[in-house]
């Protein structure tokens, strides 16, 4: 049995709406976290694959186009929630877990948003940082392609099919 923890206590983490909770209530194959604030925030670590949001394809694509200038080499899913956090800072709360056995997982970060809004703002910008990409290289050509193909691109519709084929409403996402 979690013991209660004391609102505040140390490794506790304070989320966007004011509420607390502690990493050790947070297991890696949740995401989502039914909050006593009454609404549901979307859970992530840095161990769930990018692919949660997109598809492996684009996943390799992202890995190849987007350069990273910190210690990973690749683009991660990491990178994708310190793009959210650089956008929407006061709805992102984030823990570092490195040094906590307990755990399986080094980053944990809960949203203000709920799993399904939050799953949209990151495949939101991971497809402006990869029309960013491509326009930078040196293949017009692909550069354009990508454009047309953005255009046409409608991110809730795609979210939407995505959770509904990856069938996210398993085991893991019943609210404990
Ligand atoms: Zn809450």
């Amino acid at each position: 049995m979690a013991e209660p923890r004391v609102p505040g206590s140390e490794d506790s983490l304070e989320l966007p709406c004011g509420e607390w909770v502690h990493p050790h209530d947070l297991d890696l194959g949740m995401r989502s976290y039914s909050c006593p604030c009454g609404r549901t925030h979307a859970v992530v670590t840095d161990a769930h694959p990018l692919a949660r949001f997109v598809p492996e394809m684009l996943v390799d694509t992202l890995q190849e186009v987007v350069e990273t200038d910190d210690e990973f080499d690749r683009f991660t899913t990491a990178h994708a929630l310190a793009m959210v956090h650089e956008e929407f800072p006061d709805q992102l709360a984030r823990a570092e877990c490195a040094d906590d056995g307990q755990v399986g997982y080094a980053l944990v970060w809960v949203s203000d948003f709920d799993p399904r809004q939050l799953h949209e703002v990151v495949v939101e910008l991971l497809v402006e940082l990869m029309d960013h990409a491509v326009g930078h290289a040196d293949d017009e050509a692909a550069a354009s392609e990508f454009e047309e193909q953005l255009a046409q691109f409608d991110a809730g519709a795609f979210v939407d099919a995505y959770r509904d084929e990856r069938e996210f409403e398993d085991e893991f996402d019943t609210p404990a």
